[in-house]
Formats: C-alpha cells, sequence, structure tokens
C-alpha cells in the first residue's frame, strides 16, 4: 500500500540533497540523510570549535540526553535501557561477549546471520558453545516449530537477524520472542536493517536485547549505533570495557557498576554524530514508522514484479513477507559488474558478496547478488530508470 502521497513525497525528496543528483537503492548500505541530520552535526561542530568540546556538551546536555529518549521511543524502551555505539557491531558485539558463554551451553541462530555475529559465534564456539543454526523452508519462511524443538535446557540465547543484510527475506521476531519466553532464554536481535524500515516495539517482540546501526534505514550518519538491553537482563551482562562513565565510586578495590544500560558504552564518542542520529530518529518518527514500512514494501513489491518481467533476470528473495531490500542476478553476467554499470549510470546498487551473509549465500549456491535496497524516499520513475538500463545492459 502507498501511504505516502506526492506532495509529502516531494517535501521529503526535497528535504534530501542527495535525491535530486542521483537514484539511490542502497539505503541497506547507508541512506542518504536528510539535510537537516547533516547541518546538525556540523553546526553543533562548529559550536565545539568556537566554544570547546566540553563546554559545548554541557550547553546542550539535555539535547544529547533527548537522544537516548528519542532511541528509546523508537523501539518502545525505556531511557535508562539505551546505551549508544559508534557501529552495532560493537553494540552486538559488546552484549554478546558479555553473556560469557562457556563449555557445554548452547545458542539458536538462522540462517540469515549477519557475517560479524557469525564470528563472534565462531569463537564461542571454540569455547565449547554449541550453535544450532535453523535454517528456512523451501518457500523461506523460518520454522517456528523447529525453534521449539531445538531448545535443550542448556539452551542460553537466541540469535537471530531479523532482516538480513543480503536479502528481502524477514523473520518473524514476535513468534520467535513467544517461543523464547515461553522457554525463558535470552532472546537477542540484530536489527540493523529494521531500524528506520519497520516499527520496532521491543515490549512487543519479547526480546531482551537489540542491536541496530544508525546509517542504514534510519538515514543517521555513518558512526552511529546502539544497543538495548532490558533492565531485568543487564545485570547478567558484564561490560566488556568500562571507563569512569560505567564505572563509580573508583578505587584500587572496585567500583559500583552503573545502574542502567549506558555501562555498556565508553564516554568518548561524538556528540555531533549522537545529536545527528536523534535528528534521523526525530525525522522517522515524524513520518510515522508504520506508513515507512508500507511504502517501502509498496515500491519494492513493484521493483520485483518490474524485475520479473525483465527476460534473464532473476529475483533471490524468498519468504511470505518482504521487505525493502530486494536482491536479483542477470544470467550470465556478474553481478559485480552489473553494479559497476548501473552505479556508472547514476543508479547506486550495491553487490553483496558470500561474505555478508555466508550461511543464507552458501545454502542457496549465490556467489553474488545485486542490491537494490529501496527506501520511502525512492519513487516509481526511479524503479523505471533502473528496469531501463539492466534491459540494455541484458542485450
Ligand atoms: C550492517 C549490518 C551490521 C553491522 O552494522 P555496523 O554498524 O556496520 O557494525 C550488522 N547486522 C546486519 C544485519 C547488517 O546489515
Amino acid at each position: 500500500m502507498n501511504s505516502i502521497n506526492i506532495q509529502e513525497l516531494n517535501k521529503y525528496r526535497a528535504d534530501t540533497s542527495g535525491c535530486s543528483c542521483l537514484v539511490h537503492f542502497n539505503n541497506a548500505g547507508a541512506s542518504l540523510p536528510p539535510d537537516v541530520v547533516i547541518d546538525t552535526v556540523v553546526d553543533y561542530l562548529k559550536e565545539e570549535a568556537t566554544y570547546g568540546g566540553y563546554e559545548t556538551e554541557y550547553k546542550n546536555i539535555a539535547r544529547i540526553e533527548g537522544v537516548y529518549q528519542l532511541i528509546a521511543d523508537l523501539i518502545g524502551a525505556n531511557k535508562d535501557e539505551v546505551a549508544i555505539f559508534e557501529n552495532a557491531s560493537a553494540a552486538w558485539g559488546t552484549a554478546f561477549k558479555g553473556l560469557a558463554l562457556a563449555d557445554g551451553d548452547e545458542i539458536i541462530t538462522c540462517e540469515q546471520e549477519y557475517v560479524t555475529n557469525i564470528v563472534g559465534m565462531a569463537d564461542a564456539r571454540k569455547r565449547g558453545v554449541k550453535v544450532t543454526v535453523i535454517t528456512n523452508d523451501e518457500h523461506g519462511n523460518f520454522p517456528l516449530a523447529e525453534l521449539e524443538n531445538a531448545i535443550t535446557p542448556n539452551t542460553k540465547l537466541i540469535a537471530v537477524t531479523h532482516i538480513p543484510s543480503s536479502g528481502g527475506g524477514i523473520l518473524p521476531i514476535n513468534d520467535i520472542g513467544k517461543v523464547a519466553n515461553k522457554h525463558q532464554v535470552l532472546y537477542m536481535i540484530d536489527a540493523c536493517q529494521t531500524a528506520g524500515q519497520y516499527p520496532i516495539d521491543v515490549t512487543a517482540i519479547g526480546c531482551d536485547i537489540l542491536s541496530a546501526t544508525g546509517r542504514k534505514y534510519l538515514r543517521a550518519p555513518r558512526g552511529t549505533g546502539f544497543l538495548f538491553v532490558k533492565r531485568s537482563v543487564q545485570d547478567r551482562l558484564s561490560p566488556v570495557l568500562k571507563d569512569f562513565l560505567a564505572a563509580g565510586n573508583v578505587s584500587l578495590d572496585g567500583y559500583n557498576l552503573r545502574n542502567d544500560a549506558r555501562r555498556f558504552e565508553l564516554y568518548e564518542k561524538s556528540r555531533a554524530l549522537t545529536l545527528g542520529l536523534g535528528k534521523a530518529i526525530e525525522y522517522a518518527l515524524a513520518i510515522g514508522l508504520e506508513r515507512i514500512w508500507h511504502r517501502v514494501q509498496y515500491l519494492a513489491d513493484i521493483t520485483r514484479s518490474a524485475l520479473n518481467s525483465i527476460p534473464g533476470i532473476t529475483v533471490h528473495d524468498m519468504g511470505n513477507e518482504k521487505c525493502g531490500i530486494v536482491t536479483f542476478s542477470v544470467n550470465g553476467i556478474d553481478s559485480m559488474l552489473v553494479r559497476d554499470k548501473l552505479v556508472e549510470n547514476g543508479v547506486n546498487v550495491s553487490f553483496g558478496g558470500q561474505q555478508a551473509t555466508p550461511i543464507y549465500m552458501d545454502k542457496h549456491q549465490l556467489k553474488g547478488i545485486v542490491r537494490a535496497s529501496l527506501h520511502y524516499y525512492n519513487t516509481e520513475a526511479e524503479i523505471a530508470a533502473m528496469c531501463d538500463l539492466l534491459r540494455r545492459i541484458n542485450n
């Protein structure tokens, strides 16, 4: 369903300088930020240069605090359950390492899991942790019954990626949450491609831990991310790195750990980027995540139908519910070359190799795919332009 009318769309496009120069279908890599996000960052940096970094922080402390509240609003959490990071990998890794899983513990994951998370799990396996992968059925849907069967008394964690970085299918995170909660297993979600694309409500999902990045569908600047850790599980994770922000009352005999999720972050980070992240969330919330999600699905459906009508093109996305990430390949032409041709002609798509989602790619014997990831600010005309180029490349 197209949930955003043309007047509104034109406003969002006018708010985004990049829209006038190119067709940007690499929103799963990094979206074009609204100009107001970049102005926020630049203005803050100038203020720091004029008044001093600490002095500017004190002056802006309420705004910076406000970003924690905005993240909490975005995902339905409380402010004291949010930590800000420079990327999602550090957020995810901090939570995962903090669990200190040991010999005999078991983890369950999915075929769409992101590469960095698999690296963490491979390291855990070296310590004797058992990792079970629940693969999707032949239609690309997640088999909930298999998940339920895979849980044992040793299962400590279900860790899944909601929306994969190189595929259009999405996992039923609320249903998975019900299974996790029923068996009282910790539940951790990689929401990198979710944040800004799809409405997140950590309570409805029933998740304990959730990580996300800013630069993708949230349209925040690069170098931003966040971690949610539910209040009641914060004490079950030990912070990997601690500075004076995490620890109070410090002596050589010990210290008191801070009483909120900020115990997991470090003090020094870019306040300018933090504010940029906050501004991007404000922008998304003002549009409404439900409406964004409907528009993204609408555009992705049009794209898949258009691609399917071009001879020689195969669309790879599977599953009943699909997102804004459209993946395809052109018969007999290397996907990297297809990507290059499109980018040369002003259409930003990306190439997805085996490495981003290795379990998924190996299972489907995909060597590389072209990824067109659409956002609400994209248009039907842009989709048609990409398809015209593809018809020419294919001839
Ligand atoms: C991009 C991505 C990540 C990593 O995020 P960074 O901010 O680059 O660390 C993790 N998981 C998924 C699904 C991603 O798409």
